[in-house]
């Protein structure tokens, strides 16, 4: 099991209607790392930060099995900043302000002890660097997995599609699938994604109303688990994606059915990290604490129903 894993670590400033963060730690590979670290012992993490993100927040990753050999600290520069409100339903969010900064001229480095990784977690960054990423790993890892979102198809959408050619699995919210392809129907934005795009799986999150799983003609469905309180759902994304691609690392089976659990586990993950503000939830969570919403999950969808013929 290998598993690295590339995107933003950055700070955000955070308005639902429940309230408000000041600054607080954040970004992609933040959430990824946090989720995943409950499924496998080691993390390659690759970043760039300033020199104002916390080190006790990159200490407390490694405590979990986050190596940080491949995160630069850029000195005298600052961490990409992320700004966002969430509307009354929480499912829809405006974006207030994003400042590159230490991302504008991010130039990835893999260290030598990253190579020969099997599993590729692209998360949400700059799709030319998640290109070098790939580019610069020597053996073309068994699964790829890319987060990307709105911002990225507005500003660099030759490159994003570039790097859709190279991957197996897309992971994008219904909004961005419909906007990637120009189709409202998701079945119709999957096929195009599937058929022309490059990835051969797709999974469409779909906030509080689950997610969907589409591979050829197949697709499944997860739920989101009701939640009496939603807090904050910023990093529920990169949260699912640290579950999925955690779980497919751990058990090394990248097959359409381990996948299907996969996203179990991403749901199970991603509604622990909306209960409270920033990646706080994700690291007072345990084995216990996952293996019993997972069970949740499975009550939540369990019926018998016998159907005449
Ligand atoms: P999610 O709620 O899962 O979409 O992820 C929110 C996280 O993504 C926040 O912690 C932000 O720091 C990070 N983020 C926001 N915009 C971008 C962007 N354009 N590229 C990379 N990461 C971003």
């Amino acid at each position: 099991m290998s598993l690295l894993v590339v995107g933003t670590m950055a700070f955000d400033a955070i308005e639902t209607p429940f309230g408000k963060s000041d600054k607080i730690v954040g970004g992609a590979a933040t959430y990824i790392a946090w989720s995943a670290s409950n499924f496998v012992t080691q993390i390659n993490q690759v970043a760039v930060v300033g020199e104002d993100f916390p080190a006790t927040e990159l200490s407390a990753l490694a405590a979990r099995g986050v190596r940080n050999e491949g995160v630069q600290i850029k000195k005298g520069e600052k961490s990409f900043f992320w700004s966002g409100k969430y509307h009354m339903d929480m499912n829809t969010r405006d974006t207030l302000d994003t400042q590159l900064n230490v991302l504008a001229d991010f130039d990835p480095i893999i260290p030598e002890s990253y190579q020969d990784t099997e599993f590729l977690m692209l998360g949400n960054l700059t799709p030319a660097v998640q290109m070098q990423v790939i580019k610069r790993l020597k053996n073309r890892p068994k699964l790829i997995v890319m987060d990307t979102m709105n911002f990225w198809m507005e500003i660099a959408l030759d490159d994003l599609k570039k790097v859709l050619k190279e991957v197996d699995v897309l992971m994008v919210n219904d909004s961005e699938a419909r906007q990637l392809t120009n189709e409202y129907s998701l079945v119709k934005a999957a096929k195009k994604i599937m058929g022309e795009m490059g990835p051969k799986y797709l999974v469409i999150k779909k906030g509080e109303h689950g997610a969907l799983l589409f591979h050829e003609d197949s697709v499944f469905f997860a739920p989101a688990l009701p939640l009496e309180d939603v807090f904050d759902p910023t990093g529920a994304g990169d949260t699912f994606a640290g579950g999925f691609i955690g779980h497919l690392a751990a058990t090394k089976d990248i097959s359409f059915e381990n996948m299907k659990r996969g996203i179990i586990y991403g749901s199970a993950l991603a509604s622990f990290c909306v209960e409270k503000f920033g990646a706080e939830r994700l690291r007072e969570i345990t084995k216990d604490d996952i293996e019993n919403r997972v069970q949740e999950f499975v009550s939540l969808v369990q019926f018998d129903i016998e159907l005449v013929d």
